[in-house]
């Protein structure tokens, strides 16, 4: 395998995963590199799992290529699980953070701190034309502060403070973030499988 698309059209996400392929000699390219548009496609599935499957599957079999997708999320134990799959647009709406972040301190008010304990997750899905599709999963894991710090990042970071750390996931640089991130242990997870696929087609 040498090139490989992945299914997103954030640049961000598309340039942290250029960097970790690179390393296998693997180009990566986006969503947003394609002249012609890419459908949206609709995360109707009920799991990180089969959410990540659906994006990295279906664009696969547009471009009948090999697509790499992942989902994410936060997962807070007093709260059963959620936000989960609901992370990105759990206040409503899509991609509002202080609002997501405002209603999951909202709902943990009464919950002390020995309890407040959680983990950010990541699946990744690698959609192989023709084959079955490979998955791997990364976990952070920490707790939910009383109050949001910090000015990094994105999403829950702010009130998300890693086990070992007494900074939360905002009060860290991105360098130090993406060295513990459930994005880059599931990176992690991925690597023995690539070395198996770096001399083939
Ligand atoms: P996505 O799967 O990358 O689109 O992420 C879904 C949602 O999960 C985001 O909108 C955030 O609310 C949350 N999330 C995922 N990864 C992170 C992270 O690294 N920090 C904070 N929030 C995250």
């Amino acid at each position: 395998m040498k090139h490989l698309v992945v299914a997103t059209k954030n640049p961000g996400k598309a340039a942290e995963f250029r960097d970790f392929f690179h390393a296998f000699g693997i180009n990566v390219s986006s969503l947003l590199d394609f002249e012609t548009p890419m459908p949206d496609i609709e995360e109707t599935g009920s799991t990180f799992k089969a959410n990540a499957a659906i994006k990295a599957e279906q664009i696969a079999k547009v471009l009948n290529q090999t697509v790499i997708a992942d989902d994410s999320g936060l997962v807070v134990d007093a709260l059963d699980g959620k936000p989960g799959i609901f992370s990105a647009r759990y206040a409503g709406g899509h991609g509002n953070d202080q609002k997501n972040v405002e209603k999951v301190l909202n709902e943990l008010q009464n919950v002390p701190e020995k309890e407040r304990t959680a983990r950010f997750v990541c699946v990744l899905a690698l959609a192989l034309p023709g084959e079955e599709t490979v998955f791997r999963t990364g976990y952070c894991e920490g707790k939910i502060v009383f109050a949001p710090r910090g000015n990094h990042g994105f999403g829950y970071d702010p009130i998300f403070l890693p086990d070992g750390y007494t900074k939360t996931m905002a009060e860290l640089t991105s360098q130090e973030k993406n060295r513990i991130s459930h994005r880059k242990h599931a990176f992690e997870q991925l690597t023995d499988w690539l070395k198996t696929q770096v001399n083939s087609d």
